[in-house]
């Protein structure tokens, strides 16, 4: 493209002193709202471009089914969207990010790159490589930290020069480096030009799903029953939304009330595939959270639980960022080396839900079909996987994951998985909390409307029945129209024997284990706290923990 002679857009620049002309590298951060490196960008700037690159690679798409990728896609065409509001589009280019730099320099003769820091190691060599470039052609290249509350190498050099093993360490130096950075003001355009072209839909516009490929594997993928929509005006308002019912739950003075009561069939309310594409900015939940506590109770301090789920997240993000091998179990400094069960027809059964276990496979149906499940579903599934049941390798349930979930973050996921099967985080491997199939399915979804709505094979099955249908006397199951074994799976294993058999391979690891440095938890608290089970309840509340505790730690039934 010749920029001079087709360039059209907003010529109400000054240019007096604005030497720059910025591209503004979009990777993660999909958004306008708390961007400081597109602030940064905007600074002395007489021509500014928005770009995206697909590489293959950015933003997790190379491992993306169809419900991630449409979430991505959706999430661009808001980005795009929005500046169009300014007098600007987004500039969506295909290609090797080096390569197509080393086009656009010259093209656009570009003097500045900005772009937010993307800290796991996986992107790493691209953005050296960028780097490099930008430095043998004279461009400015600035990054800014605002995927994270915290930049992860400062609490690493804060730390010593290693991450914080425990969850516990990692708020003691967290404390120590200070509250995380508030949000910054929105971008202003005003006397920067904004050049885009006539054809720009052709040259730069965001192509189709299908055109690249990528289509539903299934009528329930394609018209899920749920659906989070993609963007940062969707993100905004769904905070709007979210902050409503936390401040309901702070006037009770309970937090999380997503947790600790879930919703498994409700409107969707979470925020995590924004955070994970950065529709919607960490620092801008992390202060909205305070500052609606502060409304709700204006004269006491601010407690660390209102926000400590987001810092789990930045753990296993600074957890990740020196160990580029943080998602697999070979060559893993932090990971048990377990030797895990490798039956691929087992697998496929828990991965298509046909466990024979309804509430597993009504979890296991929704993550393929919608691409969420709420925490208590992601832990019973995992659980089940691995050292619950079927004894099967974490890093083939993480490949599942990573392919459907909107959230699949490359360390959060991975740091997740090792937790739940005991490679790593686990103290000294006691394991006590092996969940029940059953019980904990009965407990999470006491209507049955849960396990109805996705396995409806089940769904004339009586309550007393649902979640163990193989104990319906034939007669009820014909009634039902659903003969276990013909119409749905018997129990792919008899889950106490399974458990128990579970429990003794770990015994036996945590004896081999003496005296290897694990990472853990650091006390009961910690357990509680990952697994959404909170403290700060009220007497009601904590009978029904302790029954959930107690019921979590039952491998027996
Ligand atoms: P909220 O209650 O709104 O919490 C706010 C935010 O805090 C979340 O959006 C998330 O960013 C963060 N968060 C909450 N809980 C955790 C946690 N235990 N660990 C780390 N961060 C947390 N979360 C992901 O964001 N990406 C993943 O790929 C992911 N994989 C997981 C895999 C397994 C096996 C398990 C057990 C959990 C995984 N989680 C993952 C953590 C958690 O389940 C989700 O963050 C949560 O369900 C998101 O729902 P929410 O937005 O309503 O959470
Ligand atoms: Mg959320």
């Amino acid at each position: 493209m010749d920029t001079e002679s087709s360039v059209s857009g907003s010529s109400s620049c000054d240019n007096n002193g604005k030497e720059h002309v910025t591209v503004h590298w979009f990777r993660h951060g999909l958004r306008l709202h708390d961007n400081p490196a597109l602030l940064e960008g905007l600074k002395d700037c007489r021509e500014f471009y928005p770009i995206f690159i697909l590489d293959g690679h950015v933003a997790g798409v190379s491992t993306a089914a169809f419900p991630r990728m449409q979430f991505l896609f959706e999430t661009l065409t808001d980005l795009d969207n929005n500046l169009k509001q300014f007098g600007t589009r987004l500039y969506f280019l295909r290609g090797d990010p080096v390569e197509v730099f080393e086009h656009l320099f010259e093209e656009w003769g570009v003097t500045r790159l900005t772009f937010e820091q993307d800290p796991e190691p996986i992107w790493q060599d691209r953005d050296i490589k960028v780097k490099d470039l930008c430095q043998s052609r004279g461009v400015e290249c600035i990054e800014k930290v605002s995927h994270t509350l915290w930049d992860p190498h400062r609490i690493i050099e804060e730390n010593g020069g290693h991450p914080p093993l425990t969850f516990a360490a990692f708020n003691q130096v967290a404390e120590i480096v200070g509250l995380p950075d508030k949000p910054v003001p929105n971008p202003d355009f005003q006397g920067i030009a904004l050049p885009f072209i006539a054809d720009h839909d052709q040259k730069y516009g965001i192509p189709s799903l299908s055109s690249l490929g990528v289509e539903p594997e299934s009528k329930e993928q394609a018209s899920p029953c749920c659906r989070y929509l993609g963007g940062e005006t969707k993100a905004l308002k769904l905070l709007l939304s979210r902050l409503e019912n936390e401040k309901r739950a702070f006037a009770l003075d309970l937090s999380l009330p997503n947790q600790l009561y879930p919703d498994l069939v409700g409107m969707p309310m979470s925020l995590s595939p924004h955070l994970r594409f950065g529709s919607l900015s960490i620092r801008k939940l992390y202060w909205a959270l305070r500052c609606s506590y502060a409304q709700i109770h204006p004269n006491s301090p601010i407690p660390a639980s209102i926000t400590s789920q987001l810092v789990w997240r930045e753990y296993f993000y600074c957890m990740s960022v020196n160990n580029p091998k943080y998602n697999c179990m070979e060559g893993n400094p932090i990971c048990l080396k377990i030797n895990w069960y490798n039956d691929e027809e087992k697998f496929k059964c828990w991965k298509e839900g046909r466990t024979g276990f309804p509430w597993i496979d009504a979890c296991m149906r929704q993550l393929v079909q919608e691409g969420w499940i709420h925490h208590v579903c992601r832990h019973a599934v995992s659980c089940f996987l691995t050292r619950g049941d079927l004894w099967i390798d974490w890093q083939k349930g993480l490949e599942v994951f990573d392919r459907y979930l909107l959230d699949a973050d490359w360390s959060v996921c991975a740091g997740s998985w090792m937790w739940v099967s005991s490679s790593a985080f686990e103290k000294i491997l006691q394991c006590p909390r092996c969940i029940c199939p059953v019980r904990y399915g009965r407990r999470m979804d006491p209507s049955g409307s849960y396990i109805r709505r996705y396995v409806p094979e089940l769904k004339d099955m009586p309550m007393m029945y649902l979640c163990e249908p193989w104990k319906a006397p034939l007669k009820v199951q014909e009634e039902a129209n659903c003969v276990i074994g013909v119409d749905y799976p018997a129990p792919m294993v008899d889950h106490k024997k399974a458990a128990q058999e579970c429990k003794e391979k770990m015994e036996r690891i945590k004896n081999l284990c003496k005296g290897v440095p694990h990472v853990a938890p650091t006390n009961e608290t910690e357990v509680l706290s990952y697994m959404w089970l909170g403290k700060n309840q009220d007497e009601g509340m904590q009978a029904s923990l302790h029954s959930t505790c107690s019921h979590l730690s039952s491998i027996s039934l």
